[in-house]
């Protein structure tokens, strides 16, 4: 097969970034031949000789990114001055100063999002195929390694993932993270100071005006630890750090962990009452149960607490009130009920208090103590919406009361 398709065994073979090379050569290293139909529109051609014609050669400099002297990867040319470069290292070029690297003239663009040199990459793709997909696996194992810093943006409010920000930034620091943000990943933390979990947002649209401010809507994408954070160089009092992503226990470590507390608790009822301790062994050694949990899929250990929390999400419903809940669902989405993680995260937003538990959401890794905190937080949830309701009433017929008063005294007087 690899012989057929004329690949190296063992090369990454399945980057959906890079495409089939035409016509299977693997390239000259040294420069790129093409064919007369690639590079001659017949215009020229009274002007050449018939071997001119016939094959173009470009130098292999040509081929070469200027900024890192390797063969292009992902090429980007700037459309003031025409100008290509590798789009990684533009945009590292540009974070410094928004100019061509090469000619000093001003470029103002978006370079994660500016269009590929479609021309440089077919060149690239069929004439140095070979040398461009070692350059390709190169780069991603080079993103992966390098952990990025990303700029900060330190918010009183806490935000939870799948949740959206609209930001006004005017502050020269948050410019600075926006425009850093935008020529990068597109991406930047949000947290409340002091706190050791933030999220990470993707900016989905901005607008900048004629005086420098943005206007941004970001998707908040996962949470992260975040640590190394300190001012960045030339950032104008903006903070840096480095984002850590979370991962939830899985199921059977979370399986151990329950055990583990299950043993632990046991060790301390031993102390006081020794024949519960005595039922649970009887129940914990049963084959039968044993056999059940093994053979039960694997997100039946949420499936329980999900009832539970979907029943509370109804009750929620109820001390609402229609039009509440469905002011609700408009700006947080219909509650995801297959997803349990997400599920989570939507009862964190929807309510909006109580962040000691909202935190503990985003603080533990297990999905199970996430659920439990969750129902918690719908109960609360429930709670102040009753009062809500109260105090509204009460508002109102005061308000009326003192209206019918006002008119009842007026009219005497
Ligand atoms: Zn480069
Ligand atoms: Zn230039």
């Amino acid at each position: 097969m690899s012989d057929a398709s004329g690949v190296v065994p063992g090369e990454a073979t399945n980057d959906s970034d890079v495409a089939e090379p035409v016509d299977g050569k693997t390239g000259n290293p040294a420069e790129a031949v093409l064919p007369e139909e690639a590079g001659s529109d017949g215009r020229m051609g009274d002007q050449e000789s018939p071997s001119e014609r016939k094959n173009f050669v470009i130098p292999r400099e040509e081929l070469e990114c200027s900024l890192c002297l390797k063969l292009f990867f992902d090429p980007v040319t700037t459309p003031a001055c025409g100008h290509t470069f590798c789009r990684e290292c533009l945009a590292l070029a540009l974070r410094a100063k928004p100019n061509c690297p090469l000619c000093r003239t001003p470029a103002n663009i978006d370079v994660q999002s500016h269009p590929v040199n479609a021309v440089m990459s077919h060149i690239l793709q069929t004439h140095a195929s070979e040398e461009y997909r070692k350059r390709s696996s190169e780069v991603k194992l080079e993103k992966k390694r390098r952990n990025p810093r990303h700029g900060i943006f330190f918010s009183n409010l806490l935000s939870f993932p799948g949740g959206k920000v609209h930001l006004h930034l005017f502050e020269l620091r948050f410019r600075t993270l926006v425009s850093r943000a935008l020529a990068t990943d597109r991406k930047f933390i949000i947290m409340q100071r002091d706190a050791p979990i933030g999220c990470i947002v993707n900016i989905v649209t901005s607008r900048s005006t004629a005086d420098g401010r943005f206007y941004i809507e970001g998707l908040v994408e996962s949470r992260c630890r975040v640590d190394q954070i300190r001012f960045e160089e030339g950032g104008h009092g903006l903070e840096c750090g480095e984002a850590h992503a979370i991962v939830d226990l899985k199921e059977d470590e979370e399986e151990r962990e329950a055990d583990n507390k299950l043993s632990e608790g046991s060790e301390q009822e031993k102390k006081d009452d020794k024949s519960a301790k005595e039922d649970e062994g009887v129940m914990r050694s049963n084959p039968e149960s044993k056999g059940w949990e093994q053979n039960a899929s694997p997100a039946v250990r949420y499936r329980e607490p999900m009832e539970i929390l979907k029943r509370a999400i109804e009750g929620l419903e109820e001390a609402m009130g229609d039009y509440q809940f469905k002011m609700t669902r408009r700006v947080h989405g219909d509650p995801p009920l297959n997803d349990p993680e997400q599920l989570c995260w939507w009862v964190c937003r929807v309510v909006d208090s109580h962040d000691d538990l909202r935190m503990a959401c985003l603080t533990t890794d297990s999905l199970l103590a996430r659920l439990a905190v969750s129902r918690q937080l719908i109960v609360l949830g429930c709670r102040d919406a009753r009062t809500r309701w109260w105090v509204q009433t009460f508002a109102v017929g005061g308000i009326l009361a003192a209206a019918v008063g006002y008119a009842v005294v007026g009219d005497f007087s």
